[in-house]
């Protein structure tokens, strides 16, 4: 067989303050950047689906034609423009190209300016030139808001299963050994799916954790009895009528998939509160961290879950700075804050220099500023680097100009481009070590715990302005599906209260 490859990752969070323009893929952020045909097989030994895809199907004597692969991190809507362009180019190989089988390695949760289901719409289009007898499957994010056009277009969908995004390439696997069983077979795989009807919060998704751990655990037991069994807990942040968790599965027999999903559904859905989280406030959370960090061997580590760039935060809020001053803590530092101007002005004082600069700040979130102050500037970096945790391992990495600022107790790791702080060797890009800190605040959800939970003496989640709100029952919500509940037991959207 040959099979025709291609990626085009978002996570859109529709409430966020930037979009994602075609630059942004170009650069590709949390990803790596774009690259076409064979280019892509540079990614062949970075941790992504395309790569674990395209390296099982080879092993099995298969061809693959890629075409490109394009992801961003997680933003606001992607620009119309980004969208057509790389929509663009997937459909016109898709129309043009001989082969056998598609694969596309997607994200699920992207929202366009123009359109809402940006997977369903692609799908949509590919299926216009390609007919219907062609097979194509897919491979999504866990965070995927899995639609109905997704499920109906595509003959098989899969979705990671660790969150900390560890098995990204297992994934692609995945996909691939569900199109060779698909491709085998002369009978049609059936299809069930369930819609859970409530948005779960990012923060309770790690599979590290309960319940998440024990649903994956579940789904794996449940998963020899039918083809394939998939469970993705959404983006809670995408404004669009089919945000939210779904589980799904196929079988050869209709009623086989029906009673593994179902299983799996329970499992998800009962106790609904087992998804609720608590969040803390940055003043308490510092001043629990400082007590902790007294006798610990191990830095504590603080989660500024609001200003994630891996869910559409710019990476810029200064809550968690203000706090940490404010509070006298000591040997503490905070990555990535993402400020151009400020890795420039450091580069250009030099090292041992002090500069007088605000710092940060993103003008769209209520309740955060720049912070003024003089910082020392004690490291400068290319920001080139290699990632070493087991989520993005072997990835390179160009963060333009960084910088070691110090202001107080506090060392900052500046960047010029934004990045979610999940390995240990973005703070060693600046000369951080960050096992040797007492407080660590890491502008992350949850993948930092894939590189940082070994170091951590405690890790707290906390809840400082910034532009996600980790609450989803929060958002003012717009186009969800009425009916949802917009967190476990919270109300109901379209209800009149
Ligand atoms: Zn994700």
């Amino acid at each position: 067989m040959n099979i025709l490859v291609a990626g085009f990752q978002h996570e859109t969070n529709t409430f966020a303050p930037t979009v994602a323009s075609y630059e942004s893929f170009v650069r590709g952020e949390d990803f790596p950047g774009l690259v076409r045909g064979e280019g892509v097989f540079e990614l062949l030994n970075v941790n992504l689906p395309a790569s674990g895809f395209i390296n099982f199907v080879r092993a099995q004597g298969h061809l693959v034609t890629p075409v490109i692969w394009a992801g961003a991190g997680a933003s606001a809507h992607v620009t119309t423009d980004a969208y057509e362009r790389i929509a663009g180019e997937i459909v016109d190989a898709a129309a043009s190209a001989s082969f056998d089988a598609i694969y596309l390695d997607l994200h699920g949760a992207m929202v366009a300016q123009h359109l809402d289901d940006g997977e369903g719409e692609l799908l949509s289009r590919i299926r216009a030139v390609v007919g219907a007898d062609m097979k194509i499957v897919v491979s999504l994010d866990s965070h995927a808001n899995v639609t109905q056009q997704i499920l109906s277009l595509a003959d098989g969908v899969v979705a990671y299963r660790t969150y900390p995004h560890v098995d990204m390439a297992d994934t692609g696997r995945r996909a691939g050994e569900l199109l060779l069983a698909l491709m085998r077979s002369d009978r049609p795989a059936q299809l069930v799916a369930r819609r859970v009807p409530f948005l779960i919060p990012v923060n309770s998704m790690s599979t590290m954790l309960q319940p998440a751990r024990g649903v994956y655990e579940l789904l794996a037991e449940l998963e020899p009895q039918v083809l394939s069994l998939s469970f993705a807990p959404g983006f809670p942040a995408a404004d669009f009528a089919e945000c939210g968790p779904v589980v799904w599965g196929y079988a050869f027999d209709e009623a086989e998939a029906g009673r593994a999903v179902q299983a799996l559904f329970e499992r998800v859905c009962e106790p609904e509160e087992q998804w609720a989280v608590a969040f803390e406030a940055p003043d308490p959370a510092v001043r629990r961290a400082m007590r902790i960090a007294r006798t610990a061997d191990k830095p504590v580590i603080i989660a500024d879950t609001q200003d994630n760039p891996g869910v559409g935060g710019d990476s810029n809020t200064t809550g968690m700075l203000r706090t940490l001053l404010a509070l006298g803590a000591q040997d503490a530092a905070i990555g990535l804050l993402c400020d151009p101007a400020a890795a420039a002005a450091a580069h250009e004082a030099g090292v041992g220099a002090t500069i007088d600069i605000a710092l940060g700040g993103c003008p769209q979130v209520e309740g955060d500023a720049p912070l003024r102050g003089h910082f020392v500037v004690e490291a400068l970096s290319d920001g080139k680097f290699v990632y070493g945790g087991p989520m993005m391992n072997g990835k390179a990495s160009d963060l333009g100009r960084m910088a070691r600022l110090r202001i107080g107790g506090v060392r900052i790791a500046v960047s010029s481009a934004k990045a979610q702080l999940l390995d240990r060797n973005m703070y060693r890009a600046v000369g951080i070590e960050p096992s040797q800190m007492k407080i660590l605040v890491n502008k992350s959800s949850v993948h930092f715990r894939a590189d940082f939970a070994a170091i951590a003496e405690e890790i707290i989640v906390v809840r400082a302005p910034g532009p996600f709100i980790a609450d989803p029952s929060e958002l003012p919500w717009k186009k969800l599906g009425r009916g949802m509940r917009l967190k476990p037991n919270g109300p109901v959207f379209g209800k009149a209260q």
